[in-house]
Parts: C-alpha cells; structure tokens; sequence
C-alpha cells in the first residue's frame, strides 16, 4: 500500500520531526513517479514519493552528479585527492604511563581549548616503529576522548577516489586491517601499552574529500587569503587551510599546495549552495561550490552544520512558494535562519 502520509518520529527533547524509513525513494511524480511508486508498495517496499526540492548532503555531490551537475574533484592539475582515514576507538589501563604519546593529554580530561601536541605526535610515531611498523601517516594521533577512552589516527590512504565504490572498499579492507597491526605491535611493546585495547573500528573509512558540485557562486583560495564577506553570508569559517598530503611517497603531512595558501575568517555565500545546472537544487556540506584549497577549510563540521541548515531553508521556501531556490531573494532566507537560531 503507497504510503501517502509520512510517518514522523517527534525527538522529544528536539521537538525534531524525522522522515520515516523507506525502502524505495521515487524523485518526481509525474506518470512515471506515480506507477513506480504504486507498483514498488504493491510489491511490499515502504515506498517514500518526491516532488519538488532536492539538497545533495552526500558528502559527495553524488545526487547532484547523477541529476547531471558539472562538478570539480581534487587538485585541479592532477585531480589527486586527500587521503582516506580509517580512524578507531582504543582503551588503556593506564593513561597516565601513556601520557606523552596522547595529544591534548594534562594528566587529567581533555582540555578544553586545544593546540596540537607535536611532541606527543612525535613520540607516538617513534613507539609504533619501535614496534617495527612503518605507518602510512607519519603525523599518528591518540586523542583522549573521555576517561581512558581514545581515539586512534595513524592510517591514510592514499589515491583512492570518493566516487569509486571499489577504491572505497579497497581503503576500508586496507584501513581496518593497518588499525589491527599497529594495535597488536603496540601491545607487543609491553610496558603500559601492554593494557590496550581495540574497542571499535568504523563501518566505512572516512572520506575527507569527493566532487565540489557547481554553483551559483564558487568559494577560492583567494577568497580565503582576503577573508572574503558576502552580503548573503550563511556562515564564517575559522578553520584553516588544512590539506593532507595528496601523495604519501611525497610526505605524509600537508600537502605543498596548502604551504602555498594563507587563510583569514571568511564566508560563505547563500549561491555556493545553489547547484549551477539544476534548478531544485540545492547543496549542503563538503560537496559546497568550491576550489581544492577552500575545500580544504570549509569541508569540517561545523560548516556543514550551517550550510545544510541554509540549504533546508531555502529548499522550504521555494517548495512553498513553487519557485526556484535561486529565486528567493536572501533576505527571506536570512529572516528564517535568524528566527530558527533564535528558536533553539
Ligand atoms: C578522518 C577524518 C577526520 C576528520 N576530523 C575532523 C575534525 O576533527 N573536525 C571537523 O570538524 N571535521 C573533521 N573532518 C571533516 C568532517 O568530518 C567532514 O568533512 C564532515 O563530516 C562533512 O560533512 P558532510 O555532511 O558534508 O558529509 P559526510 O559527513 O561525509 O556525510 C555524508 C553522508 O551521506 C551519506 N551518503 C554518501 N553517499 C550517499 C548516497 N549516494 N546516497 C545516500 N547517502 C549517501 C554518507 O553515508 C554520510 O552519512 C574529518 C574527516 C575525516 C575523514
């Protein structure tokens, strides 16, 4: 049976309404969409029928690739991408002991505001090759999470691409089993590494970078360089220019184009949301209209925070007004996204 009214599942201490779970997803409900979607309940799916606003939070531009979106991936010489990381969770017994090998380690919780510690970078990496391991990322991390809990960052891989399903694989099979040998000859070590543990690893290896869809405005590296303001500003970005080395034969730390970029506060504009090619359209996070070096700021998560907020704005407001998301004139935007802010 068509599912004609989406269930919603109300979080309530958000008051957030959620779509419910649907097996199949139909985009558009002209004669098309309508027999798909009555023939896919008929068979048994949970069937969920879109008209109207689409935004494209894939990380990846994936939605707005396949509607046809012109988009950019990696350094525009070489197209060559930041590495993947497959990140874990370990445990010790005693943090104390491990103290100069943690990041942000004060003998006591994380600190608050935080400066990398180089010299436990530095000394972490020495004990992984003490334990004869050569890691694929030199700049190897243990970031205390809480209590005796970690986080472990010592794998990249390199040179395999967002938009490739087998590369994705191939990096996470890579990833997960380098976690396991730099874990095991840890513990090899004895001494306070004796007590870690692997709690987790993570189902799909962490995408740092995928396609820079374009559109209406696109965020440069000069943009950057003169912290750039916009009159239709959805926010400011404070990171940096952070770029992981594109090739790990070359270094394992940043990347020679972010050597290359200097970076103040800057903005980003309401039209580097709205895809270029398709009209309801819009973008949200990392996959934002966009070059390599601005990418490499504005792709963290508090920007994709504040972007895909704009992006559900304004996608609201042309579905109700049947009009085109670069249509609506950015004060309407910016009113809701002030009484939404406000509101929370
Ligand atoms: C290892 C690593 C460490 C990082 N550390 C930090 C940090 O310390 N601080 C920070 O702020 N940022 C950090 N980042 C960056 C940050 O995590 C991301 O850039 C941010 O999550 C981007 O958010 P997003 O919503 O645009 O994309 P993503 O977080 O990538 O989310 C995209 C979502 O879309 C889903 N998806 C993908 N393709 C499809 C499809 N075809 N159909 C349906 N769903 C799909 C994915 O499963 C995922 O849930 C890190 C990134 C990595 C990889």
């Amino acid at each position: 049976m068509l599912d004609t009214t989406i269930e919603t599942v109300t979080e309530i201490e958000k008051q957030v309404p959620v779509a419910g779970e649907a097996d199949v997803l139909v985009a558009g409900a002209g004669p098309a969409g309508m027999v798909a979607a009555l023939a896919a309940a008929r068979a048994g799916a949970g069937v969920c029928l879109l008209e109207g606003m689409f935004i494209d939070t894939t990380g990846d531009g994936d939605l707005a690739a396949r509607a046809g979106c012109g988009y950019d991936l990696g350094k525009d010489e070489s197209g060559a991408c930041q590495p993947m990381t497959f990140m874990a969770l370990v445990t010790a017994e005693d943090l104390n002991a491990l103290g100069p090998h943690i990041c942000f380690w004060d003998g006591g919780e994380p600190k608050k505001h935080k400066t990398v510690n180089y010299r436990a970078v530095e000394s972490f990496y020495s004990e992984i090759r003490r334990a004869g391991i050569e890691p694929s990322y030199q700049q190897t991390k243990l970031f205390q999470i809480q209590g005796n809990l970690m986080s472990l960052m010592v794998n990249h891989e390199y040179g395999a691409s967002a938009i490739n399903a087998e590369d994705i694989t191939r990096a996470s099979v890579s990833g997960r089993a380098e976690i396991h040998r730099i874990v095991k000859g840890l513990k090899s070590l004895g001494g306070p590494w004796a007590g870690l543990q692997l709690v987790a690893t993570c189902e799909q290896i962490g995408v740092r970078e995928g396609r820079r869809i374009h559109g209406h405005y696109t965020v440069s590296a000069e943009d950057l360089a003169v912290g750039r303001q916009h009159e239709d500003a959805v926010c400011t970005v404070y990171f940096g220019v952070d770029i992981h080395s594109t090739d790990g034969k070359k270094s394992t730390s940043q990347d020679e184009a972010a050597h290359k970029a200097t970076m103040r506060p800057y903005q980003i504009p309401m039209r580097a949301l709205i895809a270029k090619d398709v009209d309801n359209l819009l973008l949200g996070g990392r996959c934002l209209s966009g070059d390599f070096i601005a990418h490499s700021s504005y792709r963290v998560t508090g920007t994709a925070a504040a972007t895909g907020q704009a992006s559900g704005i304004a996608a609201a407001l042309a579905a109700q007004t049947h009009t085109a998301p670069a249509s609506i004139e950015w004060p309407e935007i910016r009113e809701q996204l002030q009484m939404l802010t406000q509101s929370e």
